[in-house]
């Protein structure tokens, strides 16, 4: 944990462009900015990553995304916002939980992609993936 830049970000080691703080989190300017205010929400706690965030970490966290949200909106008027979070690798290359609110603006050059496979999956294929899913929850 000691080795964390994140930990020393909220503690001060390592500096930041913080936006927002309280108790529980930290919100700061990610250093690459891959839109104009790209911002990353952290809870104070360590915790890698999702896999192991505890319930009132995670209540923290994502009660504080539509504030730091709105704040953004209001701040920039982009067109729109993506909310990212990376687990294990290659995503993720901090492992301290963390969430990316990404501003949209026109030819921002960001590319969050989506990708529809619906034609591979019939009905029984879909009732599968629903099992598979319900039965390790
Ligand atoms: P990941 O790929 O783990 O989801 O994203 C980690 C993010 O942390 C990257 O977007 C990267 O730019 C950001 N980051 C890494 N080191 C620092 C740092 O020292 N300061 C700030 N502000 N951001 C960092
Ligand atoms: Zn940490």
């Amino acid at each position: 944990m000691n080795d964390c830049i994140f930990c020393k970000i909220v503690s001060g080691d390592i500096p930041s462009y913080k936006v927002y703080e309280d108790d529980h989190v930290y919100a700061f300017l990610d250093i690459t900015q891959g839109t104009k205010g790209h911002t990353l929400l952290i809870p104070k706690k360590h915790v890698p990553n999702v896999y192991s965030l505890d319930d009132e970490t995670a209540y923290n966290v994502f009660k504080t995304v539509p504030k730091v949200a709105n704040a953004l909106k209001k701040a920039f008027k982009p067109i729109g916002l993506n909310i990212l979070n990376n687990n294990d690798k290659p995503l993720q290359s901090v492992y301290h939980f963390h969430i990316h609110l990404i501003p949209r603006y026109e030819d921002d050059g960001m590319v969050i992609s989506s990708v529809n496979h619906a034609d591979d999956y019939d009905e029984d294929a879909f009732k599968a993936l629903q099992k598979t899913i319900r039965d390790a929850l």
